[in-house]
């Protein structure tokens, strides 16, 4: 039995939560909280770092940050986790749908400018697979618009983009906000898990508010003020130091990590890119200005049964491969709201994209193995 994803393990995990608990400090914000918000910061240039108990906290504090209202539109592509939607839905926005690219599941950035209208505050493009969105284009938009970009880079650690300029950074640190996750199913894991990448300074202060219960707790931890009391709004979005503790061990092996997702990643590449020209429609695609993290491998299917028909035949190999995103613009909840604007890339890859298994303990002759059998099957 392969299954889709297993949880990696570095081994030391065990080890640094003993020693969160061991020295009595158990709430948010401590030592292994400060390591990994150190170490994120400096390794991927990002402003401030603020961990959160996931991705989907560290998009609800960016709407929160932006001010975001009833009435205000947000744009974003349909192809996406439903929290990228909620997290703007929460504050009364309404969301404008972008569809796909065709080579690509990510945002089309050619078609967001004729989305954008006099009520538009913000663009969120998402790193699908952990692929850069040609993320320039974005940021030229929203200068000339005057719009806040949120980058949702739930899958996107250790991924970058290299603009026009020559200049390569890290996913996450190029718009004003971006949101990691640390899920168990991402490269990265401390369970449920994420954070915000805050890169605006205007925002820097106030997200320490909205983190910590909309208390100015962490000034007065630093002696910068006298007392604490109540300042803003706010949540409990930061994870407990046990939770840290967990993300340091992994955060420490970083490296090896991508080392063996990439290894995974390359064998599936080399192993069915021949067999891909003819028989499906494609395999994943990393455009120039993209770097891979080897987050996902995925095929695009010609149409839904044939996927199916994929699904069905690993699944007779005790293989388990699962499709992905169904379009939020069709979804029960958006589909009145989002209006008759059809988004035919995003559909496509609702109905066709197949992810395969890759996590680190994935041997190779597992990979051969699924090779073999995609290749054997009657598509
Ligand atoms: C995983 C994911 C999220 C949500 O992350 P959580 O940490 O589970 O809240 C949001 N957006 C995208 C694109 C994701 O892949």
């Amino acid at each position: 039995m392969i299954p889709f994803n297993k949880p990696y393990l570095t081994g030391k995990e065990a080890h640094y939560m003993y020693d969160a608990v061991h020295t009595g400090k158990l709430s948010g914000n401590g030592k292994y909280t400060g390591l990994c918000h150190e170490f994120l910061k400096k390794k991927y240039g990002f402003g401030k770092c603020l961990l959160t108990t996931s991705c989907t906290d560290a998009l609800e504090m960016a709407a929160l940050l932006l001010d975001i209202k009833a009435g205000d539109e947000v744009i974003m592509p349909s192809y996406t986790f439903v929290s990228t939607a909620n997290a703007f839905v929460l504050r009364g926005a309404h969301l404008v749908f972008v569809d796909s690219r065709e080579d690509h599941p990510g945002m089309d950035e050619d078609k967001i400018e004729e989305l954008i209208t006099e009520k538009t505050k913000a663009i969120v493009p998402v790193h699908y697979a952990g692929v850069a969105c040609d993320i320039d284009k974005i940021m030229t938009l929203a200068t000339k618009y005057n719009l806040y970009v949120v980058e949702d880079a739930a899958q996107a650690i250790e991924s970058f983009y290299t603009g026009k300029d020559g200049v390569k950074r890290a996913l996450g640190s190029i718009g004003h906000l971006a949101a990691f996750s640390f899920h168990e199913t991402k490269n990265i894991i401390s369970g449920e898990g994420g954070m915000l990448a805050i890169n605006d300074p205007q925002f820097m202060e106030r997200a320490e508010i909205l983190w910590e219960k909309g208390t100015n707790r962490s000034a007065f931890f630093r002696g910068e003020v006298d007392k604490y009391g109540w300042v803003d709004v706010g949540s409990s979005f930061l994870p407990s130091e046990i939770i840290a503790a967990f993300l340091w061990a992994q955060l420490e092996n970083l490296q090896g990590i991508q080392e063996k997702r990439l290894e995974h990643w390359n064998q599936y590449y080399e192993g069915l890119n021949d067999w891909g020209a003819g028989k499906i429609l494609d395999l994943p695609h990393i455009p120039e200005f993209a770097t891979n993290n080897a987050h996902m491998f995925y095929l695009v299917c010609k149409e839904a049964d044939q996927r199916d028909r994929i699904i069905e035949k690993l699944k007779e190999h005790k293989v388990h491969a699962v499709f992905h995103y169904l379009s939020l613009h069709k979804s029960p909840f958006y589909k009145d709201k989002h209006g008759d604007r059809t988004l035919e890339h995003a559909d496509d890859y609702s109905e066709c994209l197949l992810r395969l298994p890759l996590f680190y303990e994935l041997k190779g002759e597992g990979i051969d193995r699924i090779i073999n059998i995609l290749k054997d099957a009657e598509l």
